[in-house]
This record gives C-alpha cells, structure tokens and sequence, in this order.
C-alpha cells in the first residue's frame, strides 16, 4: 500500500528519494525521468508559454511528507525558495496523522465571470431586464463554449448589482452583472472570459447600457475548499512544553491574527508558505489563488486569520481552514510544464475539487508548524539551522564545504553571510 510515511527520506541522497518513490508507485518511469532531467522545462517549450524567453529559471522540488487526507495518504509536491517550508510541512503532517488525519471538503467548483455595464437610461429596469432574460442570457453563455457543458459544468445561474447607486457616490453608477459557471476541473479563466464576451452585445441591447470590463473575478467565494484537523494535546508536547501549553500557545497566536491585521498579513503569510508551493508545482495560477486568499481573509470587512484555532469538549486543539481554490488539474501550465504534469502524477489527484482540498490541508499544516514554533522555541531555532545552508552558499561554500560551513555557522550561533564568508575563506586556506 502507498504510504507517505517515508521515515529517513531527509538523510537519503536526492538519487535515492527519487528512486524510492518510483519503487513506492509515486512516480512513473516517465515521471522520474522528468525529474531528473538537469532542465525539465526545454527552452523550445518556455518560448511558447511566454514573451521574449531569454532562458528558464528553476526552483528547488520538495516533498511534504506524511499527509493522511481523508485517509488517503499523499506526498506533496512542494516548489519553494525558502527552507524549512517542506520540514515544517512535514512535521506537522505526521502529528496530524496520528490524530487522524486531515479532513476535507470542497464546494461545487463554481467560479464568476462580471460584464460592468454604464450609462443605463434606467438602472432598476436594466437590471430587471437582465433578471427576466436569465434563462436566456445562460444558454447564451453555454453556447459561447458548449465543450464544458458537455463535460459536466457550464453557467448556471446569473445575478446583477446595481454599484454606486447613492446620491453623492463619487463613483460612477454601473451595473455588475455575475454570471456563475461551473468549470469542472479547469481554473477556467478562458472558458468564463469567452462567455462573458459572448454576452456583451446582449447585455447591452436589454440594458440600453454600454459594457466595458467583461473577464472573471479571482474573488472565487463560490469555489472553495476546508480542511480540519483535531490534535491529540500530547502529540504537541516539544521540549519542555507541555501538550497543553503548546495548544493554548496556539489558540493564542491565532487570538492575536483574527484581532489584529498587522499579526493577520504575517500568520496568512505562513499559510501561503504552504499553499503556493504545491500550487507552483502543479502548474497553477498562485497570483490568482493568492489574490482570492487574501480578499477572503477580509470578508467580514476586516483583514483576519485565515484560520481559526480552538480546543473542543476533550480539550483536542481544533483547526480549520477554509479558503477560495480557483486552480485546475487541466489548461494553463498544468499539462504544458513537465514538472507540473510530473506533480500531479505524485500527488495522485482525479479532478480540482481533490487537488483544492490537499493546497488547504498543506496550508493548515503550515500554519501550525509556524504557530507552534512560535508558542515555544521562537522562530529562528528551526528556521536558522535549516537556513544555514542557503547562507553558506550567498557566501561562496561549494561542494562539501556548504555543510561544514553551515554546521559551524549553528555551532556558533551566527547564522550570517558575513561569519560565513570569513569560514569560506578560512576553509579555502
Ligand atoms: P485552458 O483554457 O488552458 O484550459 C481549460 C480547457 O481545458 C477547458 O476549456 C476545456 O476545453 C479543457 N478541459 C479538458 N478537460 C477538462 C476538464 N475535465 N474540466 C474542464 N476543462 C477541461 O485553461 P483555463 O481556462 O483554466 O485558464 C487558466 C489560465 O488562465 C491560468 O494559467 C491563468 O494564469 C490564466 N488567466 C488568469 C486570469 C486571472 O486569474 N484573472 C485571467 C486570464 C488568464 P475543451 O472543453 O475545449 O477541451
């Protein structure tokens, strides 16, 4: 059976990790080979994806370890500058694991596409004009791209807003037409885009109006997913922490996100630390994912947590994270970057709703690991020793040399370019 509780992986060479995955069934032959190609990404393929190529820019390929979601097992692929990401991740997971697993849910992938009309003679009757032509106007939509509704999804509902409508507003008064389309297991920015430009000659002949933007919103509140995890206390315990302490600790640091915006920016900063990496590997849109992510920590009219921590009756620490997921498994980059169709084959996913529930699962392990560091040891024990390296590298170390220096750097608590560059030039004599 597939388990992604992989003990030792960090120790193995990267040949061994990758060739214990292909023997695990994580990674076909086709896949490994991808992986190990020195430049996955051929320069002939990056000149057609973007404008003026000049080369391919590579970050490292992680795997988050040890995630249990709905007791399915996944190793996460995770594409990240920043160490400590995937250990973190990780170690998270495998406490989780013990309790459980995480659990998780999605919405119907139903994703919005706006057409902004201006200048009706009559704002209300444009907008009743609209309301009666429903039906009408989604069938219109449908015909525009009729592949998505034979796959399963399409529009299914419409609605409009009148913006701007008080006496005094110093904005232009418009109407906001919403057009709800379901589009299966793409992120569907070309599908919703094609129909709401279908609809702008219609829209305008029934609002007597004139349409200016017509292009989906990344403000996706209909298309989300949830995870949960509920934690045994003594699975927290670290150092000389109790379980209890570390899961108040917890409760706390997320006390102090949902009241205060300037703590809110960093804790959601952590959860994305989880989230755009896997959505990175698998070839997604992270702007798109990040832009909604954020607008949704902000629903209530304040910037918040994203996540909301909390004991239950047994005094189990209680996690939840729900967030907008416009991302698919097919189009944009998902099947054109190799390393992408390669990530998806090892996280195993049948459609988007699956892969929006694991990008949440990894996000809430995330924010734990940050939290829990936080409630205890502080960020920088962990963080620094695992960022040792990096800074032995910034300062010239190659080779065998990276280690020894940054094994020296955390001897002597200095974990600093500068430090390090006087080791270099000590190792080097
Ligand atoms: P694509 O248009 O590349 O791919 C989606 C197409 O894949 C569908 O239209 C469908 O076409 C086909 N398809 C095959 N299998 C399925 C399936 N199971 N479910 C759904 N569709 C399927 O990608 P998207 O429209 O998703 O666009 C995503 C890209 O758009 C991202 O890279 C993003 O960067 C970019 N973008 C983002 C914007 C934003 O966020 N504001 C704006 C504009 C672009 P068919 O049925 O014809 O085979």
């Amino acid at each position: 059976m597939k388990t992604s509780r992989i003990s030792g992986f960090y120790n193995m060479t990267v040949e061994e990790r990758r060739k214990l995955l292909h023997e695990m069934g994580f990674l076909t032959a086709e896949d490994l080979n991808t992986i190990s190609n020195r430049s996955s990404l051929d320069l002939e393929t990056a000149d057609h994806m973007i404008e003026n190529v000049v080369g391919t820019y590579e970050l490292p390929l992680g795997l988050g370890l040890n995630f249990l979601i709905n007791d399915k097992d996944y190793v996460i692929p995770m594409v990240i500058e920043e160490a400590s990401v995937v250990a973190s991740a990780s170690h998270i997971a495998r406490i989780v694991r013990e309790s459980g697993g995480f659990r998780t849910e999605a919405t119907e992938r139903v994703m919005i596409g706006q057409i902004q009309v201006v200048g009706c003679p009559d704002f209300l009757e444009a907008k009743e004009a609209i309301l009666r032509q429903k039906q009408t106007l989604i069938e219109a939509a449908n015909n525009a791209y009729p592949s998505i509704v034979t796959r399963g999804g399409g529009a299914i509902d419409l609605d409009v807003r009148i913006l701007n409508e008080e006496a005094g507003s110093r904005f232009t008064q418009m109407l906001m037409v919403h057009i709800y389309i379901n589009t299966c297991d793409a992120m569907g920015a070309n599908i919703i885009n094609t129909m709401v430009e279908s609809l702008a000659p219609v829209v305008e002949d029934l609002t007597n109006g004139k349409v200016y933007l017509r292009i989906l919103s990344n403000y996706a509140d209909r298309c989300l997913a949830r995870a949960t995890c509920i934690i045994s206390p003594q699975l927290l315990r670290t150092g000389d922490f109790s379980g209890e302490e570390v899961r108040d600790g917890v409760i706390l640091a997320y006390e102090l996100a949902a009241s205060d915006p300037y703590r809110a920016v960093t804790h959601n900063k952590g959860i994305m630390n989880g989230i755009d990496p896997v959505v990175i590997a698998t070839g997604n849109d992270w702007r798109a994912v990040e832009a909604g992510a954020h607008a949704y920590a902000a629903r209530n009219g304040t910037y918040s947590s994203m996540t909301v921590w909390s004991k239950d009756e047994e005094g189990n620490l209680v996690g939840e994270l729900e967030l907008p997921m416009s991302i698919g498994t097919v189009g944009g980059a998902t099947r054109v970057h190799p390393l992408a169709k390669a990530s998806l084959e090892i996280l195993g996913v049948e459609s988007a709703k699956e892969l929006a529930q694991v990008i949440v699962a990894v996000g809430l392990a995330q924010n734990l690991g940050a939290l829990k560091a936080l409630a205890t040891d502080g960020i920088q024990k962990g963080h620094m020793a695992l960022h040792s390296r990096s800074v032995a590298i910034a300062a010239g170390a190659t080779g065998e040399m990276i280690d020894i220096v940054a094994e020296e750097l955390i001897k002597q608590k200095q974990i600093r370019v500068g430090k390090a560059k006087e080791l270099v030039e000590e190792y080097k004599k």
